[in-house]
């Protein structure tokens, strides 16, 4: 029997826990709110469904249904359920790194079982998007359905939904979702949730006006599985890099994400594991799972930060959260200060996903507030941007001259003596600049009252932080640009190289894919602020590694790509650039001649026996600025 709505109700309100339904009334609950939420109208957040109500039905019911069968969407169709020209699974979920480990051991066994090595197991990483499901045939748009069969909805292209990336229709599963920043913007008011939103784009009635103007705008769009941003890599990367990979994916998309779908690439591995009824084992989404407690406020200070904006800092009555004791917190900004009244004596909801710092997700009761007039740390009047309050006295403030170069020393991340300590004293006797740090010798640290010792130290992790070999993003980005994290910084010189960057102009970054017209304002004011600082610390001879150029489809098509091809001799410029470039069009650069070689590239000094064997076996021979000519 279905549960009474005001039972559903007191539910939600936490009124009756889950220690006291029967297992019966826990399913109903959780069917229930799994068929709200894939209609689009969720009873609960998919927090409280992910960690509190199934977990506790998967305790007592290890084999209902609901782990059993691909969720349906819920929304009834009036349609007649048509097969799909392809299963649709859903995917299997990890909520912590140990999951996503123990999922990664499967595949090394499977990996095993076929004799295919633990380097050439390759993994892909996508944002897993919060939309509707879809399967476009290229004539038919299916809904997922029981993953066997669906409903057609192609109306929604009759509609004018587009493909995302103006790209083709036929390219498989998908989802139909709306743009984050579109939704905050154009649709919060009148829709709770984007989720809600997306199914009204499916419904059999016709589309409101707003719902039109979506799809007019290419807000509301249609995005292919096969069209997301990707992040690929081996086993060993993503074990070491995982935090970084699962932020930078997230990032990658305006759209609703609520976790990273990893699966495997190899087409041998992935027959090799195969499928169960619901899901493909060479597939897994990862989700963070969040802890959560209401926490009582003692005080609020503000803290300023490197680029002037003025941080409320809670200091919280300790407490426990995913196995930490929680003293202080950060509010997002002054806004939520003075908009949720976060102040002395107010209950804040504070979440903890793994190891990552604890957030302030709301207030839930309010307290007076205290708001700052001056900065704290040079005593300018402060001034509101949108939400944030700022100091803007950037460049004499000493938290934020001390902030931007403890900031470089963190973001190199080689060295250990440049703590926050040493920042503090290096300011106090004058520094204000790196350049001016990478300038002191060990007498100049000594007469600041460094020990002989520290003094030699620091200098040698000076020396040794512009020799050890840093990838050139990682050195822009510690200048701390404002929208120039690693992230940004890599995805920048991926698009052009470091000697070029500050010659852009405000058209070239923001074509730059994922780069928005704000962000690219603020990387062009940016790069050239720093650009002196930057000019006077490249005297230093930073070891950089240069990231290499993304191929680019007229790249990707170059003639030459696939070729095998053998550089010798003394080249004009530096043979390993040459390798790089000629990798990065697709040419697999090969260190002995065979039959299978396409081409000898050869510099000055090359002995004519050398040029001899690689006629023997029909190998062309190219001079250097012949085949310079060749990959233009
Ligand atoms: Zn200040």
């Amino acid at each position: 029997m279905a549960l009474l709505s005001s039972v559903i109700n007191q539910i939600i309100q936490q009124e009756i826990l889950t220690d006291d339904l029967s297992d019966d009334d826990l399913a109903d609950f959780c069917q229930a709110a799994n068929l709200a939420y894939r209609s689009g109208d969720p009873i609960i957040s998919d927090q409280d469904y992910d960690f509190i109500y199934l977990p506790a039905l998967k305790q007592r019911l290890p084999k209902h249904p609901l782990f059993e069968s691909i969720e349906p969407e819920g929304q009834s169709f009036s349609e007649e359920k048509v097969l799909l020209p392809e299963p649709m699974l859903s995917t299997d979920k990890a909520y912590s790194w140990d999951e996503i480990r123990k999922w990664i051991e499967r595949l090394e066994k499977s990996a095993t079982d076929i004799g295919l090595a633990y380097v050439d197991i390759q993994i892909k990483a996508t944002p897993k998007l919060d939309g509707f499901a879809g399967f476009d045939d290229g004539t038919r748009l299916y809904t997922r359905g029981d993953g066997k069969k669906g409903s057609d909805i192609s109306r929604v292209f009759e509609r004018g939904l587009q493909v995302y990336n103006d790209s083709e229709r036929g390219q498989g599963a998908g989802e139909i979702v709306v743009k984050k920043s579109y939704f905050k913007s154009h649709l919060s008011n009148d829709f709770e949730y984007p989720r809600n939103f997306q199914a009204s784009l499916i419904k059999e009635k016709a589309l409101d006006q707003k719902a039109q103007q979506a799809i007019a705008d290419k807000a509301a769009l249609f995005v292919p599985f096969m069209q997301l941003p990707i992040w690929l890599g081996g086993i060993d990367t993503l074990s070491t890099q995982f935090e970084k990979i699962v932020t930078d994916i997230l990032a990658t998309v305006d759209f609703d994400v609520d976790g990273v779908v990893f699966e495997v690439t190899n087409k041998s591995l992935k027959t090799q594991m195969g499928a169960n009824r619901k899901f493909h084992r060479w597939q897994i989404a990862f989700k963070e799972n969040k802890d959560k407690a209401q926490v009582k406020v003692l005080s609020v200070t503000p803290q300023v930060g490197r680029t002037g904006k003025i941080t409320p800092v809670a200091e919280l009555e300790p407490t426990l959260l995913s196995g930490a004791t929680i003293v202080r917190a950060t509010g997002h900004h002054y806004g939520l200060v003075k908009e949720q009244g976060l102040g002395t004596g107010s209950i804040i909801e504070l979440t903890r996903s793994g190891l990552v710092i604890p957030k302030i997700n709301q207030v839930l009761k309010a307290a007076a507030v205290d708001i700052p007039e001056h900065c704290p740390s040079c005593g300018e009047k402060l001034q509101w941007e949108s939400d944030f309050l700022m100091c803007v006295n950037h460049d004499i403030c000493p938290a934020q001259v001390i902030g931007k170069m403890e900031y470089f020393f963190k973001i190199l991340a080689n060295n250990d003596g440049f703590g926050i300590a040493t920042i503090e004293k290096l300011y106090e006797h004058g520094m204000r600049k790196i350049s001016q740090i990478y300038a002191l010798s060990v007498n100049d640290l000594s007469a600041m009252g460094f020990g002989e010792k520290t003094s030699v130290n620091l200098v040698n992790q000076l020396k040794r932080s512009s020799s050890e070999q840093i990838e050139d993003w990682r050195f822009l980005a510690a200048f701390g640009v404002v929208r120039m994290g690693l992230g940004n910084c890599e995805n920048l010189l991926k698009s052009y190289p470091l000697n070029a960057i500050f010659g852009l102009d405000l058209e070239q970054i923001s074509a730059i894919n994922g780069f928005a017209e704000l962000t690219a304002q603020m990387m062009v004011t940016g790069l050239s602020a720093i650009r002196p600082e930057f000019d006077l610390l490249n005297q230093y001879r930073f070891n950089l590694e240069l990231t290499s150029l993304q191929k680019d489809l007229a790249e990707l098509t170059h003639h030459l790509s696939g070729k095998k091809i053998i550089f010798t001799g003394k080249m004009s410029g530096s043979r390993e650039e040459m390798k790089k470039q000629a990798k990065s069009i697709g040419i697999q650069v090969v260190s002995s001649v065979s039959a299978k070689t396409d081409y000898l590239v050869i510099g000055e000094k090359v002995g004519q026996n050398k040029i001899e064997s690689a006629k023997k076996f029909g190998v062309e021979v190219l001079s250097e600025k012949n085949y310079l000519a060749m990959i233009e």
